[in-house]
């Protein structure tokens, strides 16, 4: 059982009537519903407004794989429970950042640059796949559109990734690398850009595959119990 915790801040949805609509369980029990039919996974969610933010040590140790949507309250998550994302991922925790959460804390800090992007409301994008044999790429077309989705273009300011999935092009002629991993000490990280709350991203057949193909690549191998150290070997 891969045992995965959707986290989200979960305000949008609570404030806006027309992302409420889409959402009524919020984006996590939106992305609760369509992972929790897939025999080898295991469903937890987590948001701001829980104690800790509902990831306490507890939580994240019982974490296979973390998945982050946030927009609004990046701040409002406690530098300490960024920390704590942070040590579990380097242990081997796996972590999908989310639309975004290119700007959350935990990202942030794992990947160490400013994470910033340009953007624009209204837009239509049509994803790419550049890695074909990639396992987040498994069983999905070579390319697949999006009819609403926000535009977030180059450049975006991310360290060089180990694998570019997709890439993003937008009616107005902006490009973005949208599906990019990472590892961080035993950790695997993946950013997939798709996920503005206005539109329903997260009800799309493909966006969903790439979501569980994500979550089985991202989970951890021989993980830690705490962030490796130096060794001394013998004199
Ligand atoms: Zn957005």
């Amino acid at each position: 059982m891969i045992k995965v915790t959707i986290w989200n801040e979960y305000i949008h949805e609570k404030e806006y009537p027309n992302v409420g609509a889409i959402y009524p369980n919020g984006i996590h029990g939106c992305i609760k519903a369509f992972l929790e039919t897939e025999e080898d996974m295991q469903i937890r969610t987590a948001t701001l407004e829980m104690p800790e933010g509902g990831l306490s040590e507890e939580v994240l140790k019982d974490t296979d794989v973390l998945i982050w949507w946030g927009h609004c309250a990046h701040d409002k998550v406690s530098d300490e429970i960024a920390e704590r994302v942070k040590k579990h991922v380097l242990c081997g925790m796996g972590f999908i950042g989310l639309h975004s959460a290119h700007l959350c804390k935990p990202l942030k800090l794992l990947l160490g640059t400013s994470m910033c992007l340009r953007w624009r409301h209204g837009d239509s994008e049509i994803l790419k796949c550049t890695n074909p044999a990639h396992p987040i790429a498994e069983g999905l077309a070579e390319g697949f559109s999006l009819p609403k989705e926000e535009m977030y273009g180059e450049f975006f300011d991310i360290p060089k990734p180990d694998d570019v999935v997709f890439i993003g092009w937008f009616s107005s002629g902006e490009v973005f690398r949208s599906g990019c991993t990472w590892t961080r000490g035993r950790g695997k990280i993946f950013y997939f850009q798709p996920g503005h709350e206005e539109y329903p991203i997260y009800h799309d057949a493909n966006i969903q595959k790439v979501i569980k193909n994500a979550v089985r690549w991202a989970k951890p191998v021989n993980r830690l119990d705490a962030p490796y150290e130096c060794v001394k070997v013998g004199e």
